[in-house]
């Protein structure tokens, strides 16, 4: 009976699999020149900083529509194309497509920020000093405004020429963060080695923030640390006004998240940036 179970189970499950893997092969067939059929694009979301009650940046976030299968998400098709080989090619579409887009947003205060996601294995590719030079060179933003958005299993992991590579990007005026912040091997010690301008503190302490104590303990020694290291802030997935009031009291400078913005195509941000903080985010205001 236990065998009969067990074949029956193998074979209830077998379709599932199949169609997983049929589609990873089909995104994998599809995936090269997505970027020159139109099927890419990139949506921003707001960076707010707390203090200035406004927008001070953006995030850049890649989206696939497929043409059969609908959207796709980065975290299921980057990977594919870092396996394909092609994630140069999809770094560099994204690098000039958002640089380009920001470059004709208005211009509220300070010039806005950009950051953009770079992958573990294009950095390990070694091209990404020239391709993030000629990205600036071709479009004319100026590289004090562009932000890399890297991991720290990227900073650490990648061998000796990461640091070199990082210090040349950050001899040319741009400015690196260290996305993601506690999911990985994340240390209080790693950070004063770190080559990094910016914290992006990770949504799974935002989440936890407002109601466990030693998660804001947490919050709160991060922040104070990264101040006297001459680094921002950026609380990730901000979702609640509780949260966002736990990160305030913190002293975190900066938050992103579904509370304050989504993520949004560029002529919804135009808006967004045209209107008043007061009325764009009921969280700031509930949060004090
Ligand atoms: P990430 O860099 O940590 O980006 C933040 C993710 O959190 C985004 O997911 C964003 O849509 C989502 N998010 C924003 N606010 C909230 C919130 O309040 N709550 C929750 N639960 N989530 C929120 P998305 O756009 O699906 O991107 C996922 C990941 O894909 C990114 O994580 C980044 O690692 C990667 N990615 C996106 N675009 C690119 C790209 O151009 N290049 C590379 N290499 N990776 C990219
Ligand atoms: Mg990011
Ligand atoms: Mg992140
Ligand atoms: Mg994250």
């Amino acid at each position: 009976a236990a065998n009969a179970a067990g074949t029956g189970t193998a074979l209830r499950y077998r379709p599932a699999l199949g169609s997983a893997a049929e589609r990873r092969a089909r995104l994998r067939e599809d995936l090269p020149g997505a970027w020159d059929r139109g099927e890419l694009s990139v949506l921003f979301q707001p960076v707010v900083s707390l203090g200035e009650q406004r927008v001070t940046g953006v995030e850049a976030l890649l989206r696939w529509q497929h043409p059969e299968l609908g959207e796709v998400p980065p975290a299921e098709f980057v990977p594919i194309a870092e396996r394909a080989g092609v994630i140069g090619e999809l770094q560099r579409w994204a690098l000039t497509h958002a640089a380009t887009a920001v470059l004709t947003l208005p211009c509220t205060g300070a010039p806005l920020r950009l950051g953009v996601n770079i992958s573990a294995s294009h950095v390990a590719a070694r091209t990404l000093v020239r391709d993030v030079a000629a990205v600036l060179q071709s479009t004319g933003l100026a590289p004090e405004r562009l932000i890399l958005e890297i991991t720290e299993a990227t900073i650490m992991s990648e061998g000796e020429h990461v640091a070199v590579d990082i210090e040349a990007l950050r001899l040319m005026g741009v400015h690196v963060a260290l996305d993601d912040f506690g999911t990985g091997r994340s240390s209080l010690a790693h950070l004063t080695r770190l080559p990094i301008d910016v914290l992006k503190l990770d949504h799974a302490f935002v989440l936890r923030v407002d109601r466990d104590p030693k998660v804001r303990a947490l919050c709160e020694s991060v922040v104070s640390i990264a101040g006297a290291l001459g680094l921002d802030v950026v609380a990730e997935g901000v979702e609640t006004p509780a949260q966002l009031g736990a990160l305030r009291a913190a002293g975190c400078g900066f938050a992103q998240g579904f509370l304050l913005a989504r993520p949004m195509r560029p002529r919804e941000l135009v808006d967004v940036l045209d209107d008043g903080a007061g009325q764009l985010w009921p969280g700031l205001v509930a949060s004090r």
